[in-house]
């Protein structure tokens, strides 16, 4: 059995008031609060062996290159990477989306060949390609979306051709919660000749992945969404393009020889990880994965499709409520809505007043955005600590700022 209050123990920001009510975090999909597991690793490297890692020969250096090092074993082992020198630290998604399309995407794009996504796709799995597409004369091609925001295999296999090199594609769409079926695609990806990217920042903290039955060749994603620290997160490449791309970035612990015209590199992963690592950073997201393993993701997943099928049941009763995005069923814990005529800024204000925390925007989705042919939407984000009274205070909150609204325009 899932016991979400014990869930919530762990995690003392949630018990606190906001405008006088309590607080109900449903903005998961931005960034996940934290619990006391990786609030204490944090504590326990700052106040007991904080220093730098791989060089220093004292104590406190090598305790921390173990904390530093046996985080990677940790990423390795949730993710089952075949080595752990295909896992390299990264400052989030985004940075490992834009070190595949600028190392990787430089070097084996030319004129003409072609770079496959989906208009779902966050900014950062889209402007780094746009980028990239520029610099190369490589050209962008999206597969079209479905009615209700999913992707057919049929497009998939009309878009993809041996013209391809590269498709990449968000695992969980950040605002429509939709599942997409990137093993397929990978599949399809690769008997034309092309690898397969997967954005992973809506899945990893979700579901249980694993990059060999995937069959990636990358996987990105970021540890604040996942109960770690800001600032870290990790790719996954395939041994064999990691060791052929060029580093992202040069400098201090990734080079071998260093001359004053000319350098060379360490070998994996250390070659991608230029600079002071992020040390407290890995050592949070080895915490949080912990965390994650001893709940269970298949019962973190299974207690998020609960709250979202309830939440989208509840939302039924309200005809003046547009939600995106495909059945309840074949959704992540995500749940993208407008009232009708009323901006989504204004709805998040009023649930605000009601403690209840939700975004509204673009969330980095524009394209998205057109597609659905509104400029934002507001969005309520489900994860391992919601409860279903917090279903229920969104939903009457969410009837406040309907009668709010309602008042206002009938002035
Ligand atoms: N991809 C998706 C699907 C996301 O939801 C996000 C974060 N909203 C990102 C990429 C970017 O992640 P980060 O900001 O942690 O780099």
């Amino acid at each position: 059995m899932y016991d979400v209050q014990k869930v919530r123990e762990q995690f003392p920001i949630l018990h606190q008031e906001v405008n006088g009510h309590p607080l109900v975090y449903l903005d998961n999909s931005a960034t996940s609060q934290k619990p006391v597991h990786v609030i204490e690793a944090l504590e326990s490297y700052y106040k007991g062996y904080n220093s730098n890692v791989h060089r220093g020969v004292h104590t406190l250096g090598s305790r921390a290159t173990d904390g530093y090092e046996g985080a990677r074993d940790t990423v390795q082992s949730f993710i089952n990477a075949k080595h752990r020198e295909e896992i390299i630290f990264t400052r989030g998604t985004t940075t490992a989306l834009n070190m595949i399309a600028s190392s990787f995407g430089r070097a084996n794009l030319s004129e003409g060949d072609e770079i496959v996504l989906t208009p779902m796709e966050h900014h950062s799995n889209i402007i780094p390609w746009q980028q990239t597409a520029k610099a190369t004369g490589a050209v962008l091609k999206y597969i079209p979306l479905q009615p209700d925001g999913t992707i057919s295999l049929s497009d998939v296999e009309a878009t993809i051709t041996e013209r391809t090199r590269i498709v990449s594609m968000m695992h969980v769409s950040n605002v429509l919660g939709t599942i997409n079926p990137v093993k397929e695609v990978g599949e399809i990806a690769h008997a034309n000749g092309a690898i397969m990217v997967v954005d992973g920042a809506q899945s990893a903290p979700h579901k249980k992945v694993d990059v060999q039955e995937l069959n990636c060749d990358f996987f990105a994603f970021s540890a604040h969404k996942m109960c770690g620290p800001t600032g870290i997160g990790a790719l996954y490449g395939k041994k064999e393009l990691l060791e052929e791309m060029e580093p992202f970035e040069f400098g201090g612990e990734m080079i071998d020889e260093v001359g004053l015209y000319e350098s060379t590199w360490k070998e994996l992963p250390y070659k991608f990880e230029g600079g002071t690592p992020i040390i407290a950073g890995a050592i949070g997201l080895a915490a949080a994965i912990d965390y994650l393993e001893e709940l269970g993701l298949h019962n973190v997943e299974a207690h998020e499709k609960m709250l979202v099928r309830y939440a989208m049941e509840r939302l039924r009763e309200h005809e003046d409520v547009d939600v995106y995005g495909p059945p309840a069923d074949e959704r992540a814990g995500i749940l993208t809505f407008n009232i009708k005529g009323v901006h989504p800024h204004d709805v998040a204000t009023v649930l605000d007043s009601q403690g209840v925390a939700v975004r509204a925007g673009h969330h980095c989705a524009r394209p998205l955005m057109n597609w659905l042919e509104c400029t934002a939407t507001a969005r309520a984000s489900f994860y391992l600590y919601n409860t279903e009274s917090d279903v229920d205070a969104f939903v009457d909150a969410l009837v406040t700022a309907k009668e709010y609204f309602g008042d206002v325009y009938a002035e």
